[in-house]
């Protein structure tokens, strides 16, 4: 299942850009999406070369990296298995789980925090289970990502991506690297305080001064969201007809615009948005809009 994707990169007119691409990883799959597919690629690939057959993973109620997973369990035929933050709640995404197979145990927020402690409680003696990461964080999905960037055909002033936890940020650093790109990258991280994004960046690579970190977009923070942003959303979408949502690629795109009014980075450059997909987050947010 992870051989052959379709992710066009498509130019996008928007005003006031003459020259804004989107790479569509939302496109990959509707549920093993985006970013999600390309750090799952290989984390699944180290499980199956090591024999195991049940992923255990975690994530919050409304996680993309839990339908992620669970799609891509059923579809390479791994059990799966997820500890999610909370309260036992029903919903959509939790729901898209359950039919794909995945085991839902909820734990509350205190217990959550200690993923080694849950894993090896739960999982310690049994030696079929693969640990993964919340969100996927991994060597594993770093060389993922990387490979958003030795797709690319062309070469581009700027590269734009939304991060939660930098490891996709991370790959693309490194891709950008080991091509001697001189493209400058522009992470958003989407909670409040993402300075730390860096830190996580460079457990993986060396952070280099193509990398710029703007901490300013979190809308209020993870999940968070505002009337401006919202509004964003609905004239982005309407006027390029491409769905973005509002937990990440909504704040990204809407940094491109407003780093484009200060002057920071110019109409006419050429921009490359990461659609990292993540679109059925529009469902966590359905009473905002
Ligand atoms: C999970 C997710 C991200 C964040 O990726 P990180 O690698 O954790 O930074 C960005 N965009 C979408 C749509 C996601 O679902």
């Amino acid at each position: 299942m992870f051989e052959e994707i379709y992710s066009p990169v498509q130019k996008i007119d928007a005003a006031p850009f003459s020259n804004l691409f989107v790479k569509r990883d939302d496109l990959i799959d509707p549920y093993i999406s985006g970013n999600k597919w390309r750090k799952l690629k290989y984390i699944l690939q180290k499980a199956k070369a090591s024999s195991k057959t049940h992923l255990v993973t975690f994530g919050g109620a409304y996680s993309n990296h839990l339908v992620a997973t669970a799609a891509a369990a059923a579809r390479s035929g791994f059990k799966a298995t997820a500890f999610v933050r909370g309260e036992e709640v029903k919903n959509e995404m939790l729901l898209i789980c359950s039919l794909y197979g995945m085991e839902l145990i909820f734990v509350d927020r205190e217990r959550y925090k200690n993923k080694a402690e849950l894993y090896a409680d739960y999982f310690g003696s049994n030696s079929a289970a693969y640990f993964i990461n919340e969100g996927g964080a991994s060597a594993e999905a770093v060389m993922g990502c990387s490979e958003i960037i030795t797709e690319l055909t062309a070469t581009y002033d700027h590269i734009f991506v939304a991060a939660g936890t930098g490891t996709t940020a991370a790959g693309l650093s490194k891709g950008i690297e080991e091509q001697g790109l001189k493209t400058k990258l522009h992470v958003v991280p989407v909670l409040k305080g993402g300075s730390f994004i860096a830190d996580e960046i460079s457990l993986y690579t060396e952070i280099s001064n193509h990398l710029i970190l703007h901490t300013d977009y979190h809308f209020g923070g993870y999940a968070k969201t505002t009337p401006e942003l919202l509004a964003f959303i609905k004239r982005f979408t309407r006027e390029t007809g491409i769905l973005i949502d509002p937990v990440y690629t909504a704040k990204m795109f809407y940094s491109i615009f407003d780093l484009c009014a200060q002057n920071q980075i110019h109409s006419t450059d050429r921009i490359l948005a990461i659609h990292t997909g993540g679109l059925l987050g529009l469902l966590g947010m359905k009473e905002k809009f």
